[in-house]
């Protein structure tokens, strides 16, 4: 008699997780309306600050700008040092609050053996930040977009993080990202990919797998 196995998808051998909106929580809009104020603009005007903030922030992530050059482009004149530290210390800490469930998760793959890697899209004093965190020691390495000199979704990024996992074969590797953009251009490398859209159940399911497969 012969019976049928059930569907085994292939073992995963790593996995390359993206930080914000992932792991990382998105900021509340009372923590954008704080750095908005502390930048001059009025309460009314959030979306405008958050207008001038993402279309400086490409060269800030990507390391080709510091500080001083994304503030001044954000707020339209040169921050005074004083100024400068305290945007720069509440822009940091806006993104690194992260969602419990899937700190669990980490553990959990740690736990199974399962290498992770870190890609962000971070600004040196974001990834400075995030590698003080206490998560941080579970993933077996930590890429950010400023140290790299480049951002997702340019496919050097996805080279070095694959390489950082030490698996040869990327389509045994999972890359979990809540940018569709992102996962297609890892997908174009080979990779497996998980469009995360805030539900930590789908990188469960797909970690399962690593556990079982362990
Ligand atoms: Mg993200």
């Amino acid at each position: 008699m012969v019976t049928a196995l059930p569907h085994q998808p292939a073992e995963l051998d790593a996995v390359i997780f993206d930080y914000n909106g992932v792991i990382g929580l998105q900021p509340t809009v009372p923590m954008w309306s704080g750095l908005a104020e502390l930048a001059g603009w009025r309460a009314d005007q959030l979306g405008l600050f958050q207008n001038a903030f993402w279309s400086a922030r490409e060269p800030y992530d990507s390391g080709e700008s510091d500080d001083t050059d994304f503030w001044t482009a954000v707020l339209g004149h040169r921050p005074d040092p004083e100024l400068l530290t305290r945007l720069r210390a509440v822009d940091t800490a806006m993104w690194t609050s992260t969602d419990d469930r899937v700190v669990a998760l980490l553990h959990q793959a740690r736990r199974a053996d399962l290498p992770m890697v870190l890609l962000s899209n971070a600004p040196h004093p974001v990834g400075d930040a995030l590698d003080a965190s206490d998560w941080r020691a579970l993933m077996t390495d930590a890429l950010y977009s400023a140290r790299l000199g480049m951002n997702k979704p340019h496919l050097d990024t996805y080279r070095n993080a694959l390489a950082a996992t030490g698996v040869r074969d990327p389509g045994r590797v999972l890359f979990i990202d809540d940018r569709a953009d992102n996962c297609q251009a890892a997908a174009r490398l080979g990779l497996r990919t998980l469009h995360y859209t805030g539900a930590p159940a789908d990188i469960e399911d797909h970690l399962r797998l690593a556990t079982v497969a362990a």
